[in-house]
């Protein structure tokens, strides 16, 4: 509905003294935060209910999706404008009004201000441990998964496609809990609304009640309807980076004092739709969390070079400069800062749920790869050398928060 017309309805409505209500949204309408750059360049229709310096909050159909996945993907060669968030399902449960709709869009953009705050204080205690752990790591295995991922179609979370993908990685994680005679494994999904299909997976290792450790990254990919998406860089790295990492640790014999979850997130590409709904769920069930992280695009190395890049923006500092500390210790590779913008991946969700959370990232956001979102998103791209490197991080980042036990 054009701007105008929406605020003539609105008028009337509130002539005619209807209580107030949430915009009505119907099947194939959004209700999404975005940065005020990424608007700009979607050139897509677009209901402006609210905005503040920087951001805005509004309604477009899917096609307006499409086109924001599109502005987002061409700011990733340039300034980085970041992604938006579909807040559909916040939004439709509260009580939320056109008239306060303003502070719906405040109140969302606080946390992630409140949460890159300096919270906690990190070591390393468990060296032992994370090399006994490296020592049995499988990149062939990892390089393996993601031939098979590929191989799909798409991924996409409103394909049958997508579907089969996650029931793929549900598959993967229950058998190796039954190789390795784990019984402290819990493989379950969370439904990504009513309107994707696509489930995120969630697999709880350990029986701890503790606040948990959360590795994860996006199993999604954009549709195949004009072309084949594999989706080998974004973000199947990140996807085989999260199951090589639990299969590791599920091979090893260590126990842990606090639990470990592996996410692969559904439907990141359409706004952070899969964490949101993960998070939504983690809250719902008063889960604690210790700490985040998300790998979306661990393969792809710019020029060959074996940098380690770490998000600075829109994360917790404390966290991030832990992982600065464990890349020194175990992965022994430079480290360096990039920027993505707001809501670049699903960490965002976390952030906006209270969580602590970090992003690594295989180069600075400038330089990462070009021909993610198309049918050149493919394996010969990316570094195995490179994935392993962050397979290693992953692993350091589990055992050192989650604390063996003997
Ligand atoms: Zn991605």
């Amino acid at each position: 509905m054009p701007q105008k017309k929406l605020f003539a309805a609105l008028s009337l409505l509130s002539l005619l003294s209807i209580p107030a209500f949430a915009i009505p949204v119907t099947v194939n309408e959004h209700v999404i935060i975005a940065p005020q750059c990424l608007i700009k360049n979607s050139h897509g229709d677009y209901t402006l209910l609210a905005s503040q310096p920087g951001f805005a909050l509004i309604t477009v159909n899917s096609s307006g999706i499409e086109q924001l996945i599109e502005a987002k993907h061409q700011a990733e060669h340039g300034n980085p404008c970041g992604g938006f968030v579909d807040v559909t399902h916040a939004w439709q449960s509260t009580h939320f009004t056109a008239k306060n709709a303003s502070q719906f869009l405040q109140n969302y953009l606080q946390p992630a201000k409140s949460l890159m705050q300096n919270k906690a204080s990190y070591s390393i205690r468990y060296p032992q441990q994370v090399k006994q752990i490296f020592d049995t790591l499988n990149p062939q295995a990892m390089w393996n998964n993601l031939t098979t991922l590929t191989n799909f179609n798409d991924r996409y979370a409103n394909s049958d496609n997508g579907v089969r993908a996650a029931n793929w990685l549900q598959t993967q994680v229950a058998t190796m809990a039954k190789d390795f005679h784990r019984d402290d494994v819990t493989v379950y999904t969370v439904a990504t609304g009513s309107y994707y299909k696509q489930p995120s997976v969630v697999v709880k290792f350990g029986n701890s009640s503790e606040p948990g450790v959360v590795i994860g990254g996006h199993m999604d990919t954009l549709s195949s309807t004009f072309s084949k998406k594999p989706g080998a860089d974004d973000d199947g790295s990140g996807t085989v980076t999260v199951l090589e990492t639990a299969r590791a640790i599920l091979s090893s014999n260590m126990h842990f004092k606090r639990p470990i979850y592996f996410i692969w997130y559904a439907a990141e590409e359409e706004g952070l739709v899969g964490s949101g709904h993960v998070v939504t769920d983690f809250k719902k069930k008063n889960i604690p969390v210790h700490a985040v992280m998300q790998l979306d695009m661990t393969g792809y190395a710019y020029k060959n070079q074996p940098d380690i890049w770490l998000i600075k923006d829109y994360v917790n500092k404390d966290l991030t400069g832990y992982l600065e500390q464990l890349i020194n210790t175990y992965v022994k590779q430079p480290v360096k800062y990039t920027q993505c913008g707001y809501a670049c991946s699903d960490h965002a969700s976390w952030t906006q749920g209270g969580f602590v959370s970090a992003m690594p990232s295989e180069s600075a956001f400038e330089n990462s790869n070009h021909s993610i979102h198309t049918s050149q998103d493919t394996m010969e791209k990316l570094s195995l050398t490179h994935m392993t490197d962050y397979v290693k991080l992953a692993v350091a980042f589990a055992i050192e928060l989650a604390e063996p036990v003997v």
